[in-house]
């Protein structure tokens, strides 16, 4: 716990906002920053979050909890008073849902963004970081991906991750608050859902076969990804807090840097779990990229992000992690 982040400093008092807190990543800063003896703000409407996954810290009298939608523009200006850094995370993932439902990804994502933003900037909030996604790299076939080397867009979740982009850089030219955009490249770790249609694939396959079902892998298999343990994710998000103002108004790879097929990490997780039963193939996922690795040399460089943590490292954790809360449960 804590490699890469915990030298630093925040000056005595200050507040951070974290909007998604209930989800995956956001519990994770929250755990993270009340570890770090700071003041914690929730803010999620629990439309994908849950309750339970502040349950480690909700009793923290650090922490607070507003169960609000970023779509209301009232709620977004509230909710940023007196914060002196706004971690937004909240928004809904999934490229194959945002396909079937593109307005509703227009709107929260995008329209809940620009709430933000906007509530950031009357409130005088120092530092806001927000999460981009890997998908905007869209169809660019080129590897490892490099900031400034986009290609043309795949689906509508990967627009709304364009498009705040493009909305941070705004804010940080006109208005001069300090954004960071985090490209974040597949995330893994405890508290990621395993349930649902749209799952990411580590917890739903370390599920499956706790389970002894047989996983279906869309596709061949040789896909890969940079998999990124979320105590990377941890780690940039407050070192972009700390950054210069010099290095606001971007957007910046957050990945391991290295790359993992899907085949492989189903076979490594089926050995860790010590089962012996072959996966499934399906059709392959429209909107889906065949290849991707991040270089994430602009985030070292101007953020002084390490991802400290390797793909070996953090995958032993997170199995650890789902056997201790998900075997009873699921025997
Ligand atoms: P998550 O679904 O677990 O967390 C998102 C949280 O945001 C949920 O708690 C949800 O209830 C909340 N939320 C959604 N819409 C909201 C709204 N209108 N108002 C208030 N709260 C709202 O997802 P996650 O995996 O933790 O992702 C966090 C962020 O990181 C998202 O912006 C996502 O797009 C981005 N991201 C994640 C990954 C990944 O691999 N997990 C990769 C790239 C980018």
């Amino acid at each position: 716990m804590m490699k890469g982040y915990e030298q630093l400093n925040f000056p005595k008092g200050s507040v951070f906002l974290v909007t998604g807190g209930a989800g995956f990543i956001g519990s994770n800063l929250c755990e993270a920053l009340l570890h770090m003896g700071q003041t914690v703000r929730v803010l999620d409407d629990l439309s994908t979050g849950f309750l339970q996954n502040l349950n480690a810290f909700k009793d923290d009298i650090n922490f607070s909890f507003i169960e609000g939608d970023i779509k209301d523009y009232e709620v977004c200006l509230g909710a940023t008073e007196r914060v002196d850094y706004v971690l937004h995370q909240a928004a809904w993932g999934s490229v194959p849902r945002s396909i079937e439902m593109p307005r509703f990804y227009e709107q929260n994502n995008v329209m809940g963004t620009l709430n933000m933003l906007e509530a950031a900037r009357q409130n005088g909030v120092k530092k806001f970081v927000y999460a981009s996604s890997s998908s905007v790299y869209g169809d660019d076939a080129t590897l490892p991906k490099v900031e400034g080397r986009e290609g043309n867009i795949l689906s509508p979740y990967a627009l709304t991750k364009r498009t705040i982009e493009e909305y941070g850089k705004l804010y940080y030219k006109l208005y001069g608050l300090d954004t960071y955009g985090l490209r974040y490249f597949n995330v893994f770790g405890r508290r990621q859902p395993p349930e649902g249609a749209y799952a990411a694939v580590i917890p739903k396959w370390i599920k499956q076969l706790l389970k002894d079902e047989s996983p279906t892998i869309h596709g061949d298999g040789k896909q890969s990804r940079d998999f990124t343990y979320v105590e990377n994710v941890i780690e940039a998000n407050l070192k972009a807090c700390l950054a210069p103002s010099s290095a606001a108004g971007q957007a910046y790879n957050i990945a391991s840097g290295g790359r993992e097929y899907l085949i492989d990490i189903y076979w490594t997780l089926a050995k860790a779990l010590k089962k012996e039963i072959q996966p499934t193939f399906g059709p392959a996922r429209a909107g889906d990229i065949k290849h991707s690795n991040a270089d994430i040399s602009k985030a070292k460089q101007y953020l002084g992000y390490e991802g400290a943590w390797s793909f070996e490292e953090g995958i032993r954790e997170a199995i650890a992690w789902y056997i201790a809360n998900h075997t009873e449960k699921h025997a």
